[in-house]
């Protein structure tokens, strides 16, 4: 029988992550299991944005993480990231959202981070087809930017490997063994590997490993898609992203055209036990009907965006992010089985918050506590939940119809 001290399941950018922070902080016989290969399903599909500050403190702490690693990565592995560092233009229209916006202006202030607010004749320079209300509150954060979700996994996997972690693709994880609540190892579809405890870093699949353990991870696979506008446009030369939390939308720069993302005012969830292990042979959205998402949304995008009746959208990209009811992460220990920890329920915001969430689970696991505030993370905090029943998707729903906000 194989045995390791630790198994990491899941190669996606959150169990490569957390996989170099365990060997980083010094954990030894770490070993990763993926079933297809490194960032295959939702890691290979974000739009990549990046923020080092947001309505949610917590998740901050984390991302900022993230923004440290990039050279740390770097040098570690010998390969480029490419961060983008365009900036963030953040909009608000609506007083609600212009307190809000507000708030993370003097948070940013107070926390040292570049942020001004910019003029009607500042945004035509940047964004030239980008319309706001005359009295639209524009702030600009100059060091945020956007990145390759892949490379960025890839990277952490890499790095992992130098620190000495073994990592196996093409290995199903069937089942974490327990005995007398505490776990013993995993079974895989080769065989059983013994281990004193499990990294759930599964992603929309992840409550397939935990439920069977009375471990119901409140958390809902649902759909976060966007468009990719042809250059036909003149989108500026030095356009920044763009977040308009009235119009639950976002934008950034690609290859000259225009990245478009859109929440839905009902998102598109799914129930995890009906999810194949290949989530490309998956439709996450039924033929045609990015185009009625599109629709839906045109009033909201046009207000921002008067040229979209013109532009020719030649990508769609739709993939899953595990949403919780409270938009937090799920990160921290099962009570219910000793050796169980997860990283999981990234609502859309994995790739940002990785470097944070890798650091804080290692340091959990190896320290047994950390230095990042887990609270808001805690797995238990919505009490007994039935993570596929539909009043339970509902509210992960309504969590990512609010995100942008
Ligand atoms: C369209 C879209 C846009 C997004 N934009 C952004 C963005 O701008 N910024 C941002 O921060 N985030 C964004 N995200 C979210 C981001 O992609 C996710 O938060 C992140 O990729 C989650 O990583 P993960 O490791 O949890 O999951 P995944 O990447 O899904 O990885 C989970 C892995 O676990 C493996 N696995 C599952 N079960 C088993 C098993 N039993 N045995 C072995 N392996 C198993 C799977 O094969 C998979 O590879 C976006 C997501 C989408 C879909």
């Amino acid at each position: 029988m194989k045995k390791a001290s630790l198994v990491v399941i899941g190669g996606g950018i959150l169990g490569c992550s957390t996989a170099y922070h365990l060997a980083k902080q010094g954990k030894e016989d770490v070993l990763l299991l993926e079933r297809r290969d490194l960032a295959t399903a939702s890691s290979s599909q974000a739009a990549g944005l990046m923020f080092r500050i947001s309505s949610k403190p917590a998740v901050d702490c984390l991302s900022r993480r993230t923004f440290e690693l990039l050279s740390e990565l770097e040098e570690i592995t010998g390969d480029g990231l490419d961060f983008k560092a365009v900036g963030s233009l953040r909009v608000a229209e609506s007083e609600a959202n212009k307190a809000s916006l507000l708030k993370i202006l003097n948070r940013a202030g107070a926390e040292g981070i570049s942020v001004e607010t910019v003029d009607r004749q500042w945004r035509s320079e940047m964004l030239p087809w980008f319309s706001a209300a005359d009295d639209a509150l524009t702030v600009f954060f100059k060091e945020e930017g956007y990145i390759d979700s892949y490379r960025l996994t890839r990277a952490y996997a890499k790095a992992a490997r130098l620190f000495g972690v073994e990592i196996k693709t093409g290995v199903s994880v069937r089942g974490i063994r327990v005995v007398n609540g505490v776990v013993t190892g995993v079974e895989t579809d080769q065989g059983v590997v013994a281990c004193d405890s499990v990294v759930v870093a599964g992603g929309s699949w992840s409550n397939d490993l935990t439920l069977p353990h009375g471990i119901a991870l409140p958390m809902v696979p649902t759909r976060s898609h966007f468009w990719i506008a042809a250059a036909e446009i003149n989108f500026g030369e030095r356009q920044p992203m763009m977040i308009h939390g009235d119009a639950g939308a976002y934008t950034r720069p690609e290859v000259g055209g225009l990245l478009l993302g859109v929440q839905e005012a009902h998102s598109r969830t799914f129930d995890y036990r009906l999810l194949p292990e290949d989530i490309s042979s998956f439709a996450v959205t039924d033929e045609g009907g990015e185009w009625d998402a599109l629709i839906e949304a045109e009033a909201r995008v046009s207000n921002f965006f008067p040229g979209l009746a013109t532009a020719r959208f030649e990508h769609y990209m739709a993939g899953l992010s595990a949403y919780t009811p409270d938009g937090h992460f799920l990160l921290g220990a099962a009570k219910a089985v000793q050796g169980v920890f997860v990283a999981a329920g990234c609502c859309g915001s994995g790739v940002m918050a990785s470097g944070g969430i890798g650091d804080a689970l290692a340091e959990l696991i190896t320290q047994g506590q950390s230095q990042y505030d887990l609270a808001p993370f805690d797995l238990q905090r919505f009490g007994d939940v039935a993570p596929a029943s539909e009043a339970f998707q509902l509210l992960c729903a309504s969590a990512r119809a609010r995100k942008a906000k």
